[in-house]
């Protein structure tokens, strides 16, 4: 009866999380129409062109700042159209650039676009025009002066861009970002660390939590080299906000800061080793260095075990890099050294070495030193002219040629000897470095925002779907207390009629108008069979809810179902006392054993007899057949009645459930008569089917085990 399949609410609620999922998500997918997709490849050209723009002649530039302006309308970022078309004003002025004259102009006409009034003024310079009056969007006013301030702080015209921030902040006093961009002008336009912190310092004063506050108010710090404070802001702005992108920059200033501090423009060493050298051929045999030795890979070493690259066990500044935890002392190894040297710009340096072992040294992959063991080690043995480039230079040394080594002496010098420290290599200064990593975290940015139009989707459809399942909770409490309301109005009726049988007969008694013994006899056995039928409701309600409860107690034992099945269908003739009924038992052998609680089942047949009845029109042919099928003892009980929908079949098991179709208009029952019958079968370790045609019949089959295991 219970099919293995899915309810109709699985694939309602499969089909709304499809929906739900293809509503949010095809938006993200199919917004972007052939116009929006030129668009964006016309905006990531142009921003590349401005990226590089010292590399660039400034028609390109202002070619790509107009395609750049043009593409953001396309797209309907009209706020941000308005610092390319101000970016070729201010950066290209007519006056110092007469070849630009026509840029300008279509600068000046897309501005026009965006501001009512702009072009009857359009003889004025631009930071005079008062777009305020008449804008239609506020918003755009805004932007413009943002722009205005953004190209004048870019051009190194500090004070101008001051005096329109202060504006800006005049009007809105509410935007921190207004206090944050003077301090970042005065920190690293003016050079006025101690006026940018006031900024800063007003900022966090006004939202405690701004962690990017303090990460600016650490780099003010730095420029007063005052380190220790800087790095408190640092961690200040972690510990507020432990992933955001600028709590992130700040953890690389201070990492910076320690290089700083430590004077360490050498990278620590990674060690690679020891590997056999008993034949001198050492590492190359195997893969020269110069094919690239990679950080990452793991290599077969002397005792033919896997390795890796290493930290160093010591490092100083003295230069001497410390072999000896790696070595057995008199191996025939051979090992790598790796590190990287930065500098801040392609320059000109010495690597000055000292080993008294075999080394060679590989310079960004090109071999610039290969030197035979004769001597003993010394501090600047050797001194190498290196062309350092800007970043990080990959050194890679081969050490140890012949025998056990204890270590070897590596410095980086200018071309007198001096030491390079602050030269090479200061990453607080080093403002390059600091722009990439920026650039990288606004790129990681773009990214979290798309991580986050997912789990926007995901939530929302999260949302819709249990928003569905408390609609369809609700709605089937709302059945459930209908199916209710109609089991109460059932038993009242139930209990009602044999209670009003019984009055109006004994009231009829009473009254002396039964005459005749026979007459008087025949109101007696139908009073008590009123009172009988009532019992019998009554008791089916309290076994049930006691079954229910758990309380219910069966005594299992051998028994004869052939047996059960014809007391049952005699207490039942008894008490229909119908002559249409016509109610049989057809049994396969005469006795037929399952272990079973006797007047439980006695119940069930009663009840499926019942219904059998209940739902057949005139014609009321029953048949219980008993049968033995293997394990199983089968006992069907079959009608030729109305029938029940295929639809319904899943349901009529159910506590309260009843088909009110109009076959079965006006018969009266609880709905609790098939959850009883399933309950006890259950317990049984039975089954129970229903096979049925409407307007035929239909057959109960219950299915026992023979034995009980
Ligand atoms: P009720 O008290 O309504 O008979 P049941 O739980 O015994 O409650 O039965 C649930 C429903 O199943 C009935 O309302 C009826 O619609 C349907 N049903 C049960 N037995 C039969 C049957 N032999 N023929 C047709 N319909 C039946």
């Amino acid at each position: 009866m219970m099919s293995g399949k899915y309810s109709k609410s699985f694939y309602i609620g499969a089909l709304c999380v499809f929906l739900c999922v293809f509503i949010f998500t095809a938006p993200l997918c199919f917004s972007q129409t052939k116009e929006e997709a030129k668009a964006f490849k016309k905006l990531e050209n142009a921003e590349r062109i401005i990226d590089s723009r010292t590399d660039s002649p400034p028609a390109a530039i202002a070619q790509a700042y107009l395609d750049r302006a043009e593409a953001l309308l396309a797209l309907g970022r009209e706020t941000e159209a308005t610092s390319g078309y101000l970016a070729i004003i201010m950066n290209y002025p007519e006056a110092e650039y007469p070849e630009l004259t026509e840029f300008n102009k279509k600068a000046e006409e897309g501005l026009a676009n965006l501001y009512s009034g702009f072009s009857e003024r359009s003889n004025q310079p631009v930071d005079q025009y008062r777009v305020m009056e008449g804008q239609k969007d506020p918003t755009i006013f805004f932007a413009y002066i943002k722009s205005l301030y953004e190209n004048y702080r870019n051009l190194g015209r500090y004070e101008k861009s001051l005096h329109l921030l202060r504006k800006l902040y005049n009007i809105d006093p509410e935007n921190q970002s207004y206090l944050i961009d003077m301090g970042n002008i005065y920190l690293h336009g003016l050079d006025d660390p101690d006026k940018a912190m006031l900024y800063f310092r007003k900022v966090i004063e006004m939202s405690p939590e701004h962690s990017s506050a303090y990460v600016d108010l650490g780099m003010a710090y730095e420029k007063k080299e005052d380190y220790e404070n800087a790095i408190k802001s640092y961690e200040k702005a972690l510990e507020i906000s432990p992933v955001s992108q600028w709590s992130m920059y700040g953890l690389k200033r201070m990492e910076g800061i320690k290089y700083t501090t430590e004077r360490r423009l050498v990278k620590d060493w990674y060690f690679l080793g020891p590997f056999d050298n008993s034949d001198r051929r050492g590492l190359e045999k195997v893969f020269p260095p110069e094919e690239g030795i990679d950080l990452g890979a793991t290599y077969t070493g002397k005792s033919k075990k896997q390795i890796k690259w290493s930290r160093p066990y010591s490092y100083d500044d003295s230069g001497f890099v410390d072999l000896n935890m790696l070595f057995d002392q008199n191996d025939y190894a051979i090992a790598y050294a790796l590190t990287y040297v930065y500098s801040s710009r392609d320059r000109e340096a010495q690597f000055r070495l000292g080993s008294d072992d075999g080394i060679k040294v590989w310079l960004n992959d090109d071999l610039i030193f290969d030197y035979e063991a004769t001597r003993s080690a010394g501090v600047d043995d050797d001194a190498i002219d290196v062309d350092l480039k800007k970043g990080w230079n990959k050194v890679l040394v081969k050490i140890s040629e012949s025998w056990g080594s204890w270590g070897f002496y590596f410095r980086v010098t200018d071309p007198a000897g001096n030491p390079l420290d602050f030269m090479i290599f200061d990453p607080v200064k080093d403002d390059a470095r600091v722009k990439r990593i920026y650039k990288k975290f606004v790129r990681e940015k773009g990214f979290r925002i798309t991580r986050m139009a997912m789990a926007y989707t995901l939530a929302a459809s999260a949302f819709l779907l249990s928003l569905y399942f408390m609609i369809s909770n609700i709605a089937s409490k709302i059945k459930i207390n209908r199916m209710k309301e109609d089991f109460i109005s059932s038993v009242s009726h139930e209990l009602k009629t044999p209670i009003a049988a019984v009055k109006m007969l004994s009231e009829t008694l009473k009254r002396g108008k039964v005459t005749g013994d026979a007459n008087k006899d025949h109101y007696y056995d139908m009073i008590i069979r009123e009172t009988e039928r009532l019992t019998r409701f009554i008791n089916k309600i309290l076994d049930f809810s006691k079954l229910e409860k758990g309380g219910k107690i069966f005594y299992f034992e051998k028994t004869d179902m052939v047996d059960v099945a014809k007391e049952a269908i005699g207490i039942f003739k008894d008490e229909a006392q119908d002559e249409n009924l016509k109610i049989s038992v057809s049994a396969e052998k005469p006795q037929i054993f399952a272990e079973a609680d006797k007047d439980a089942i006695m119940q069930v047949i009663l009840n499926l007899i019942d219904n059998a009845y209940k739902y057949s029109k005139e014609k009321k042919d029953i048949t219980v057949s008993v049968k033995q099928a293997r394990e199983n003892t089968l006992i069907e009980i079959m009608d030729s009645g109305v029938g029940i929908p295929k639809e319904e079949i899943e349901k009529i098991f159910d506590k309260f459930y009843r088909i009110t179709k109009d076959v079965m208009a006006g018969t009266k029952g609880s709905g609790l008569g098939l959850a009883f019958v399933k309950d006890i079968i259950q317990s049984h370790n039975g089954k129970i089917a229903v096979e049925s045609e409407l307007g035929k019949g239909s057959k109960f089959i219950i299915s026992l085990p023979a034995e009980r295991v």
